[in-house]
């Protein structure tokens, strides 16, 4: 097996193969810009939700948890202090990102795409928001349609991966197939296919589009899976995507997949209410993959070298190339 390099997390460098089981799409915090340091109240204080935030990053690191990428973009409220200090006390890495989610503010929305892929490669060169933290991946996003600001990112995403080498991770829509949609722009601009995630496929009722996107060269994100507990996420049940990555290991593409939640620590684009039903659904957070998942992939009769492919195999080949 082939590793390269290292791979920038928020404390710096770390090779490859020191990565081991990797969650491809999480957050500390998930909101706007700028809310976390204005609005402490909103979630307890800083220092409450740092407490959390090393509990639940501690007992993920029990469950054998070692690297965590977290998905929050400028435009979903990152706060790279907050992930250092996460990561310092808790002893997991994280991995920072770059690029945009939905919400481009207006001031980043009259921006040329020149200046966004400019950006975004600062993010992953010199550092994100003023700090020396680097990003190690470019997210990108789009739900039911794909807006002309989007695909604009989509480019500057593409162009800034071409230059750094950074892999790319998307937030897409599986029930319009938005991933082919997002992959036909990624591709004019000649994307390594293999260092791109399309993210949320685990949403697909139909087994055709992971296969599509497996064909065409592309890793999987199963990375909402207590989701599957919460209508709003479509008609996937959790034991509806377990058994779709049964079948994808069946026929061979474990090395093609990464894991994940998407269940923020502090989920600020989410009410109160809704942010309650997400804990009571999913009690476990970021633990759901080792306490729930991945017992059930082993009762579907996947392999333990399968399981290691999606867990550490695939995450590192995304996050390192090689
Ligand atoms: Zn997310």
């Amino acid at each position: 097996m082939t590793t390269t390099g290292d791979v920038q997390t928020v404390l710096g460098p770390v090779a490859a193969d020191q990565l081991g089981f990797t969650l491809s799409h999480e957050h500390i915090v998930c909101g706007s810009p700028g809310v976390v340091r204005a609005w402490p109240a909103l979630y307890g204080g800083r220092e409450a939700l740092l407490d959390r935030a090393r509990a639940i990053l501690v007992r993920v690191r029990e469950d054998g948890v070692r690297t965590t990428v977290d998905a929050t973009t400028f435009d979903l409220g990152r706060e790279v202090d907050l992930l250092v200090e996460a990561s310092r006390a808790s002893g997991v890495h994280i991995v920072a990102a770059s690029g945009m989610w939905l919400a481009p503010s207006p001031a980043i929305q009259v921006r040329t795409t020149q200046q966004l892929t400019d950006w975004f490669t600062a993010d992953v060169e010199v550092g994100l928001d003023g700090t020396d933290v680097r990003a190690g991946i470019i997210k990108v996003a789009s739900e039911t349609e794909l807006t002309p600001m989007e695909e604009r990112i989509l480019e500057a995403a593409a162009r800034s991966h071409a230059a750094t080498g950074v892999p790319i991770l998307t937030h897409s829509l599986a029930r319009v197939r938005m991933g082919e949609q997002q992959a036909a722009v990624l591709e004019r601009f000649g994307v390594d296919r293999g260092r791109v995630v399309i993210g949320h496929t685990d949403d697909a009722t139909d087994i055709d589009y992971p296969l599509a996107l497996l064909d065409r060269g592309y890793l999987l994100g199963f990375d909402r899976l207590p989701n599957g507990r919460l209508p709003e996420y479509g008609t996937q049940t959790v034991e509806a995507r377990m058994d779709m990555l049964a079948a994808l290991a069946a026929r061979g593409y474990a090395d093609r997949i990464v894991l994940s939640h998407d269940d923020p620590i502090w989920a600020g684009v989410l009410s109160d209410e809704d942010q309650r039903r997400h804990i009571e659904s999913n009690p476990d957070v970021i633990s759901f993959i080792p306490r729930t998942i991945l017992p059930g992939l082993r009762e579907r009769g996947v392999s333990e070298d399968d399981i290691e492919a999606m867990t550490v195999r695939a995450p590192r080949r995304w996050l390192a190339g090689g």
